[in-house]
């Protein structure tokens, strides 16, 4: 169906002046008929965002502590968004109903969701929107976890005959009532939820970037913005730390195609980031989509002359992190070594324990653990057609100098692993995007 699911972020509503821009966005397309919501962001730097407010809020009153001076701040966002906007709304009976909450019995989560919510109501009466209230239809168990197949259905059911909706984003309610919430940053989930139900034709999330960009940018100057990524490759980068959304967004629109569309409120007219299944191979002129690093890894290298010919080999050492609870990144190995990249967290508790085990089970001739590794993803669906990416990957990271610790190449050519020395991590990202940035 050719109509929109359009998620504004925190900082996209954190005042009237930018609930303004984000009205013009949603009135400059009239595809753009549903519109999930956040709760008002921080305004500039140092400033507080409403969630982390309300959260003081609730702790102050469960606590036994006064709470009326936060819930007073509370108000005075909205208030000041409310006057902005010229909207024509009272707040008083939903502050009364918040107050009584927090004078009976708290709930967390409940308190957490009023930011969504009144941000809802505001917005829906300012577009002339109708507000439906996420509670009806994003359902969770008694336990908080989330139930996709009833609120699938229940979406639909609500959201199919409204015209035109503002849907508070984060938090959805049991069967009994209960309000629970998507752990942080999870409106970007309530968006993927009904762009998925109703079968939207994009879903729009509008942030504070222009999209998703092919390095950080603490770490590269100015880097270039990705016009296209699949799914699979933001998965890959994700994992190494580069993030425009809620991981769990992904998944609700992936499982049926919908593309999304990363998006500046502040400016519009830039394309962003297309997120898409998959790209046609005519049109894919890229190398490289992204570079992303992440730090804190170890490697347990185990050394045995005939490792090769010692069937089981593996499954053994494997089985020793198993029982400790440590879940592998990467496995290199060599004829008779084998070297494994865990998480330094995850091995430190355990470290001697796991040294001991491996060296019962398999005896091997030499086994050594090396810290403060950095793993950096070089992520590109090209890859795969293209000669050459690899050795032009690893090329600038020689010539910067830099001692290529280990090097894991996917079975699905979508990434190239490079590990380094922790140290090195910046100046390797550096060196691979001037590469091929050039
Ligand atoms: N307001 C919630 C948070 O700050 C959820 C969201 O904005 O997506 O985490």
């Amino acid at each position: 169906m050719d109509f929109k699911v359009v998620k504004f972020g925190g900082s996209s509503l954190a005042n009237a002046e930018m609930i303004k821009k984000a009205e013009a966005i949603v009135r400059s397309d009239p595809r753009r008929k549903y519109v999930v919501v956040s709760a008002p962001g921080k305004r500039f730097s140092g400033d507080t965002k409403v969630t982390d407010l309300l959260y003081a809020c609730y702790e102050a009153a469960a606590e036994g502590r006064e709470f009326e001076p936060i819930l007073a701040e509370i108000r005075s966002r909205y208030d000041e968004i409310v006057e902005g906007l010229g909207a024509k709304l009272d707040l008083d009976a939903e502050f009364q109903t918040i107050r009584a909450h927090l004078r009976s019995k708290p709930q967390r989560d409940y308190m957490a969701s009023r930011g969504e919510y009144l941000s809802a109501r505001v917005i829906a009466c300012y577009l002339g929107f109708e507000f439906v209230d996420a509670a009806d239809f994003i359902c969770f168990n008694s336990d908080g976890t989330f139930d996709w197949e009833i609120t699938n259905r229940a979406v639909f059911a609500a959201l199919r005959r409204v015209k035109r909706a503002v849907v508070p984003g984060f938090y959805g309610a049991d069967e009994w009532g209960t309000v629970h919430t998507f752990s942080r940053g999870g409106s970007d989930i309530t968006g993927s939820i009904l762009a998925r139900a109703l079968s939207a034709a994009v879903y729009e999330n509008w942030t504070d970037v222009s999209g998703m960009l092919m390095a950080d940018p603490r770490v590269v100057a100015d880097p270039r913005t990705i016009a296209l990524i699949t799914y699979k490759e933001l998965r890959e980068l994700a994992y190494m730390g580069a993030t425009v959304m809620h991981e769990d967004a992904v998944f609700p629109v992936r499982k049926c195609g919908i593309p999304i569309n990363i998006r500046n409120t502040n400016r519009p007219e830039d394309p962003g980031t297309m997120i898409v299944p998959a790209v046609e191979e005519e049109k894919d002129q890229g190398e490289i989509t992204g570079i992303a690093g992440r730090s804190g890894f170890s490697t347990i290298t185990i050394e045995k002359a005939m490792m090769n010919s010692e069937i089981g080999f593996g499954r053994r050492v494997l089985s020793v992190l198993e029982e400790h609870g440590i879940s592998y990144e990467y496995m290199p190995s060599g004829v008779d070594t084998m070297s494994i990249v865990v998480s330094t967290i995850d091995l430190d508790p355990c470290r001697n324990q796991v040294m001991n085990e491996i060296c019962h089970t398999v005896q091997p001739d030499v086994i050594y653990f090396e810290d403060n590794m950095a793993m950096i993803a070089v992520v590109g669906r090209g890859m795969v057609r293209r000669k050459g990416i690899a050795a032009r990957a690893l090329t600038a990271v020689a010539e910067a100098g830099i001692n290529i610790r280990m090097i894991d190449q996917g079975s699905s050519e979508l990434n190239i692993i490079i590990g380094v020395e922790e140290k090195e991590r910046e100046n390797a990202i550096r060196a691979i995007y001037a590469e091929f940035a050039k």
